[in-house]
């Protein structure tokens, strides 16, 4: 395979994407031009026309990002993918691309907060209305939610904050029957522990600042799209009536199964430019270059940590999919059986000021706004995040006064739990 694609994953992640040719830098180059030279202009004006391949433009595409793209869409098991500059414009256009004014889309209500402030205040001032259901809603129950203007179901392989793992089976379901992409993000898993196009979705959307990055340098986002969604349906007619910005191109006859990702590209970040930069997308690919290994340890530390912290005097609860004590256990052992992500939650005894106080007592694990870093983070969302709330509002998104966040890193799990032992039995 010429993208080095065509291996296992391990592989893919270490060499996907860039294959060079003898004499070439052995390591994926930063293409750090806007632009790209031509020695005729009926070469440009096929890449115009959306006749040739090619690089014109950086908004539009550029190699080092495109060897990013090749190695992620390889992980997903996609047909084609598109960076772009962040995890908020990942799903903003993975939307866009099949919403506009009058439609509507399903999504389950435990989402990343970004997402949820997205769809239900941004995508409703463009005229797109959602519905926010229950995960835990019956089959029936989400069916029952579509309408005739439903043009998409959304949900999170992992939910926020409750870590709730999707049920892919139920909502695929839907979706077939309502004749709707069934669009995953899937960042808190990463492509290394899920796969949501094995199990029934269409489009697969990450934050890339998170795991992919792993190391907190640099924003990104990309969406996957699976080639496998009939945009012929009649539901679809920006895929199949011509695109008069292209000379009336129809997309599905044009592009087939990578209809979905090349309209993405073409239309929506020509027309609103939020592109992944070069030295990101090099930065990025740098760090999905040891995904594998960081996802296997993140696991292993989580499950540890929250084993520990189950049996601990001075906490409320624990929070992780894998432990048996999860709501989603059995569904996370059917999604995830290499493990399930280094995010696990945590109720302290004693509330908003013992959990401020327990923050300031950690010496190894430091407060961000974050998560997916190789180094041990955590935060209390009552007095951060969440303060602008009242309790009330706090309790229905899931956010109790004692809960701390954990990403776990990948340090020595002694050491993570040795500072966790500490930092609580210093709470009085
Ligand atoms: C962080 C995050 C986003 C938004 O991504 P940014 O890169 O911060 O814009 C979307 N979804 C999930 C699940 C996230 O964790």
């Amino acid at each position: 395979m010429a993208n080095n694609l065509n291996f296992n994953k391990g592989t893919i992640c270490v060499q996907g994407g860039y294959n060079p040719k003898s004499g070439e830098a052995r390591i994926l180059p930063i293409y750090q031009s806007t632009t790209y030279k031509y020695d005729d202009p009926d070469e440009v004006a096929a890449l115009f026309d959306l006749k040739a391949e090619g690089h014109m433009y950086s908004r539009i595409s550029n190699p080092t990002v495109a060897a990013f793209e090749e190695k992620i869409n390889g992980l997903e098991g996609g047909v084609g993918a598109l960076s772009l500059a962040s995890g908020q414009s990942a799903v903003a256009l993975s939307i866009l691309n099949v919403c506009k004014n009058g439609d509507h889309i399903v999504a389950a209500s435990t989402l990343y907060g970004g997402t949820f402030s997205l769809f239900s205040t941004t995508l409703k001032r463009f005229g797109i209305s959602v519905t926010f259901v229950n995960p835990d809603s019956s089959e029936k129950e989400i069916f029952n939610c579509c309408n005739d203007n439903t043009r998409a179901i959304f949900g999170e392989t992992i939910g926020n904050p409750g870590l709730n793992i999707l049920d892919f089976e139920k909502f695929s379901k839907v979706a077939k029957k309502t004749g709707v992409p069934f669009i995953v993000d899937n960042t808190l898993a990463t492509p290394y522990l899920c796969n949501p196009l094995k199990h029934g979705a269409n489009i697969v959307i990450h934050s890339t600042t998170k795991y992919i990055d792993g190391h907190a340098t640099s924003l990104g986002g990309i969406i996957v799209d699976g080639g496998n969604f009939d945009w012929k349906n009649g539901k679809y007619p920006d895929f199949t009536e011509p695109d008069l910005s292209y000379h009336g191109i129809k997309y599905a006859e044009t592009f087939q199964n990578a209809a979905y990702i090349v309209k993405a590209r073409v239309q929506l970040l020509r027309d609103l430019g939020p592109c992944t930069s070069p030295f990101n997308a090099f930065l990025l690919n740098l760090g999905a270059e040891t995904l594998h290994l960081r996802m296997e340890r993140h696991s292993y530390n989580a499950l540890k940590l929250g084993e520990f912290l189950e049996k601990h005097e001075k906490v409320n609860w624990v929070n992780y999919p894998l432990l048996e004590s999860h709501d989603s256990y059995l569904l996370a052992k059917k999604y995830l059986p290499k493990g399930a992500s280094g995010i696990l939650t945590f109720g302290v005894k004693g509330g908003i000021e013992a959990g401020k106080q327990f923050i300031r007592n950690l010496k190894l694990a430091t407060l961000v706004v974050h998560l997916g870093d190789a180094r041990t983070t955590v935060i209390h969302p009552a007095s951060t995040t969440h303060r602008q709330l009242n309790e009330e509002e706090q309790l229905s998104s899931g956010v109790t006064s004692d809960l701390i966040r954990i990403s776990v890193g990948i340090e020595d799990i002694e050491d993570i739990i040795k500072d966790f032992d500490e930092a609580l039995k210093k709470l009085d």
